[in-house]
């Protein structure tokens, strides 16, 4: 046996060593699906499968870099480098690259990203003169990327009188026409946004069968990570493809579906098996990620789904501690209160910042995370926010590589014609594109033929747009030979970009010159590492379709030592030490929109799981009582999900009345603004061992059944009225003699002297007693 495959159990193994046919594998988090289609490519390659006709499509960027060097290390790195490896957008965009022309595109064609395709759509709703509070114009974008993930084109549209009226229903009667509009418009800009990626994959997959031949031959072995959250349009790529040998190999957890919203259908992973012949379904029950109290945890929070497989999901790992909850007042508190835990546990347990992170539902509640750790000086990196790329200074610059590369691209061409300012106005830019919209030609043609045309422009502008046009063409004739690297360093020293911003000398001004000068080593880095491969020559070319798709996950390069701040969907499939996972709270968490049915719910729920699960030693979950929400402040509740976690695995901090934290005067040597004695109320009690040893053969094959699930288990607490006097049970600290009673409603809490415990303060809306 090859040694590798010792670092694998036998269920794990098992789908590994299968070479041949169709295979799922459905497992809870951490199980380690991801590594199983690691070593599995590994080890086709070891019986002699060529690389090259592999297909491996994951999540992230980064993710796919992570297993190509995990593989490299097994087979060497000359042929891991073959492997096409990458997200669906990434792979399939360099397959439309080299069969554009067949679906009537340049192959230098650009891709717009969100930003570009809302600008065009928001352009559209003016010249149409619509309501642009009626139809808004990012409402409009994700109805229409909605159709293109289902496959629904323009003619599919007006084809279906049902489309329309839904959306005449929702006050929109004109969308349809919009969609037309904006195809048409990326079409005459030589764009495809990133939904079309996958739909005109679909395209040319259909309607040509050659083309479809050529690509089921080329990857005769198909690999999926994360398969539950595929959309419609993916699914049918990947059944095409994967069709004549049916050599594939999807895994995914449905527990861990999160992208309904976007999309992304469950029934793909129920469904596998009636899409292929001989399915064979492993399963994975360890756990290697986590410790007994998260995974247990975790599992509590699952049960309560009604939809779901139904699951084992065990532990030999450490009990660790149990996860700690907490109720702050503000947000601004509980950012202090993270920050704090996070300056201490690294001090305790010498962990580095990188071993941290902190989960939200929502981008907007960075802020407050951010404040608080930028005054203590801990080091951070936001994932999911404005990222670099869309910088404006950034876009500035690529839009300008953009042009010259596909001067079609109008949305580029708009950005930069006046800036830095030549003198090219807004009159001037209306007449060029009526009569572009006139003569069906975009901008840069109408300029290259302004002399032919009537178009009432005056002699010196048009002079002005004769420079433009030129220097774009040189540029384009540089790019035809050089690097990408010296054409971006010619084209921000040549437009006059950096002595624009250095003629402004405000910080903000420098700090942007320093963003370009980042792009510009990373353009440096990106062709050095581009001149190493054997299909790549480092292009400018290359580099934008890089770019284009690279997603802020796989700007990480590790090199540094940050806290990760990201939303809980863009944390998926990754794993942290310590997890804080904020916000929760009735409203945010789950979100206040995606309550009204049974199913958005179970969404949420899976979202809480997929959170809790990132973490490896421990986690934290945090809650506050008001909120600033569309700029009030509001009171907010506890989230439901606190509750649904099984009580003795969680360790409730729970703040005092007068519970204040110190000014900053009253630090401690570590800086440390929370005053723990305070703070911690309830000490972590070494109660009775969680179960989380292996089940005996007899529960697993119990627990293996798919049985319905099982209806809500009440609510231990409260319907009982306490007051002082009373002497109760409490299935961690035993038995107590209540003292007082104080706080109303969603605070009200008990002061109770335990046997087991001394004297503790418990919320009552949490704590599970029993009268005696
Ligand atoms: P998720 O559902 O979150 O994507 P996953 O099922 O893909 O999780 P992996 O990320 O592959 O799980 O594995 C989780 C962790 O456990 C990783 O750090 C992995 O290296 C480790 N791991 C998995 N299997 C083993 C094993 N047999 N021996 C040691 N470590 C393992
Ligand atoms: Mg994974």
């Amino acid at each position: 046996m090859e040694a590798y495959l010792a670092e694998l159990n036998d269920a794990q193994r098992a789908p590994v060593l299968q070479k041949d046919g169709a295979m799922i594998v459905i497992a809870g988090a951490g199980s380690g699906k991801t590594r199983v289609l690691t070593y599995r490519i590994a080890y086709l390659m070891s019986l002699g499968v060529d690389p090259f006709n592999i297909l491996s499509l994951t999540f992230t960027n980064k993710a796919a870099r992570e297993m190509k060097t995990r593989i490299a290390k097994i087979v060497g790195n000359s042929e891991a480098k073959n492997l096409w490896m990458g997200t669906f957008h990434s792979i399939f965009a360099k397959i439309l690259r080299f069969e554009a022309d067949k679906l009537g595109y340049p192959s230098n064609f650009t891709i717009y990203d969100t930003q570009d395709s809302q600008s065009v759509i928001r352009a559209i709703i003016k010249d149409m003169r619509l309501d642009k509070d009626v139809y808004k114009y990012k409402q409009v974008y994700s109805r229409i990327s909605s159709y293109k993930n289902s496959l629904i084109t323009v003619k599919a549209y007006f084809q279906n009188p049902e489309l329309k009226e839904a959306d005449a229903m929702s006050k929109k009667p004109r969308l349809g026409e919009i969609y037309q509009e904006y195809v048409e418009r990326c079409f005459k800009a030589g764009a495809m946004d990133f939904d079309d990626l996958l739909l005109k994959t679909n395209e040319l997959l259909n309607r040509f069968p050659e083309v479809l031949q050529k690509y089921q031959n080329r990857f005769r072995y198909i690999l999926v990570d994360e398969y539950q959250d595929t959309n419609h349009s993916q699914y049918l790529i990947v059944k095409a493809l994967s069709d004549k040998f049916q050599n594939i190999c999807v895994v995914g957890d449905d527990a861990q579906s999160i992208y309904a919203f976007r999309g992304a259908n469950i029934n793909n992973i129920l469904n596998f098996q009636k899409d292929y012949e001989n399915v064979q379904m492993y399963r994975l029950e360890q756990n290697y990620r986590s410790t007994k109290n998260i995974v247990n945890a975790a599992n509590s929070i699952i049960e309560k789904n009604k939809t779901k497989l139904e699951k084992v999901v065990w532990t030999a790992n450490d009990e660790g501690p149990k996860i700690v909850v907490n109720r702050l007042l503000t947000d601004g508190e509980e950012g202090r209160f993270v920050a704090g835990s996070i300056f201490e546990n690294r001090m305790q347990n010498q962990m580095s910042n990188g071993d941290f992170a902190i989960l939200y539902r929502t981008n907007a509640q960075s802020r407050a995370m951010e404040d608080a750790l930028r005054k203590k000086e801990i080091p951070y990196r936001i994932y999911g926010g404005l990222s670099f790329y869309q910088r404006k200074e950034i876009k500035d610059v690529l839009s300008y590589l953009r042009l010259l590369i596909n001067p079609k691209d109008e949305e580029a061409l708009k950005r930069i014609i006046n800036y830095p300012a030549r003198g090219i106005g807004q009159t001037t830019m209306d007449k060029l594109s009526i009569a572009g919209n006139q003569y069906g030609k975009t901008i840069f043609e109408i300029i290259e033929n302004i002399d032919h045309l009537d178009l009432k422009i005056n002699k010196s502008t048009r002079t002005k747009l004769d420079n433009f046009v030129n220097m774009i063409k040189s540029f384009t004739i540089l790019a035809e030979n050089a690097d990408a690297f010296t054409v971006a360093d010619t084209v921000t020293k040549k437009t006059g970009l950096v002595q624009e911003l250095k003629k402004d000398g405000t910080p903000e001004g420098i700090a942007r010159i320093e963003n370009i000068e980042e792009l510009l080593n990373g353009i440096k880095d990106f062709v050095e590492g581009q001149k190493e491969l054997a299909d790549a020559d480092g292009s400018l070319a290359e580099f934008l379709e890089d770019v284009a798709l690279a997603t802020d996950m796989d700007k990480d390069t590790g090199d540094d030592d940050r806290v990760a701040l990201m939303t809980i969907h863009l944390a998926k499939g990754l794993e942290f030490p310590y997890v804080y996972i904020v916000g929760l709270e009735e409203d945010l968490f789950p979100s206040g929109m995606s309550m009204n049915t049974r199913s958005e719910l179970e969404e949420e729920r899976r979202l809480f799981y997929v959170a809790l699960t990132r973490a490896e030693k421990q986690a934290y979950l945090t809650y506050t009582q008001s909120r600033y929400r569309w700029g009030k402040l509001v009171d907010a509740e506890p989230s439901r999900f606190i509750e649904e976690v099984d009580e003795q695995y969680m360790d409730y901090l729970i703040p005092q009345d007068d519970y204040k934290y110190k000014p900053l005067i009253d630090t401690d040597i570590f800086g440390d603004d929370i005053d723990k004695s305070k703070l911690r109320q309830s000490k972590p009690k070494k109660g009775t061992p969680p179960p989380a040893h292996k089940p005996s053969e007899s529960q697993l094959r119990k627990l293996r059944k798919l049985k319905p699930a099982s209806p809500e288990p009440e609510k231990a607490t409260n319907g009982i009225k306490l007051e002082a006097g009373n002497v109760v049970e409490h299935m961690r600290f035993g038995k107590g003699k209540v003292l007082a009673i104080d706080g109303v409603g969603q605070d009200k809490k008990a002061e109770i002297d335990f046997e087991n415990g001394g004297i503790k303060k418990l919320l009552l809306r949490f704590a599970k007693l029993k009268m005696l």
